[in-house]
C-alpha cells in the first residue's frame, strides 16, 4: 500500500483542493492532507480553522487523515513512512512553480517522489487568494467552496460597503 502527502496551505480549503483529495484517494491506500504552519507567512484562517474545515469536507472518507505541521514537509512524509507527495497543478505557470519545489523536496530526500494531479476543468480556475477577494466584497463563492467554508469567509473579510446613495458616478 503506497500512502501519499497532500501538502498546502489551504487558506481556505477549495472544490479544487477537494477534487485533487477525491483522485489521490482512490490512486492511494492512505491520503494525509498536510496543513502548512509557516511562521513566515500571514494566514486568514488558523490552522486549527484549516484543519476543522478539511476535515468537514473529507470526514466521508476513512483513507484520508488531516493534520497540521510546521516544519519541513519532507519530515512529515518520512515521518509517517510516505514515499509519494500529491501537488495540484492548473496551468504551466503552476508547473513550473511545483517543478523547482519538487527537485528541492527530492534534494532533501531522495525517497520522494512528487506526483502531479489535475483537477475536473469546472475546478481549474479555482484560487484561494481570488476566492478571499470575492468574499471580501461579498459575492457568491458557494459554487468554489463549501457552505462552511463560505461562511466563516463572509464572517472574517467581508465588510458592508459604505453607502454611496448620494454619489454620482
Ligand atoms: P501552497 O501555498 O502550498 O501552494 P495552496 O493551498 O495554494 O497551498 O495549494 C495546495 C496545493 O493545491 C498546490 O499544489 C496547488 O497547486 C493545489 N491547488 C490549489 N488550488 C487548486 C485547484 N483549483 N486545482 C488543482 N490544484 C489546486
Amino acid at each position: 500500500m503506497v500512502n501519499a502527502v497532500f501538502p498546502g496551505s489551504f487558506d481556505p480549503p477549495t472544490f479544487g483542493h477537494l477534487n485533487i483529495i477525491e483522485r489521490a484517494r482512490l490512486i492511494f491506500g492512505e491520503v494525509h492532507v498536510v496543513v502548512a504552519v509557516n511562521r513566515e507567512k500571514k494566514y486568514t484562517f488558523s490552522a486549527e480553522e484549516r484543519v476543522d474545515l478539511i476535515r468537514g469536507m473529507v470526514r466521508q472518507w476513512d483513507n484520508v487523515k488531516v493534520h497540521a505541521w510546521d516544519t519541513l514537509i519532507v519530515e512529515y512524509a518520512r515521518k509517517i513512512h510516505a514515499h509519494v507527495l500529491i501537488r495540484g497543478v492548473r496551468n504551466i505557470t503552476d508547473f513550473s512553480y511545483e517543478f523547482d519545489l519538487a527537485m528541492m523536496n527530492r534534494s532533501l530526500n531522495p525517497e520522494i517522489d512528487t506526483v502531479f494531479l489535475s483537477p475536473d476543468p469546472q475546478y481549474f480556475v479555482l484560487r484561494s487568494s481570488a476566492i478571499k477577494e470575492l468574499a471580501a466584497f461579498g459575492g457568491d463563492v458557494s459554487s468554489m467552496v463549501p457552505k462552511a467554508v463560505a461562511d466563516l469567509l463572509s464572517q472574517k473579510l467581508y465588510h458592508a460597503p459604505i453607502s454611496t446613495k448620494n454619489e454620482k458616478v
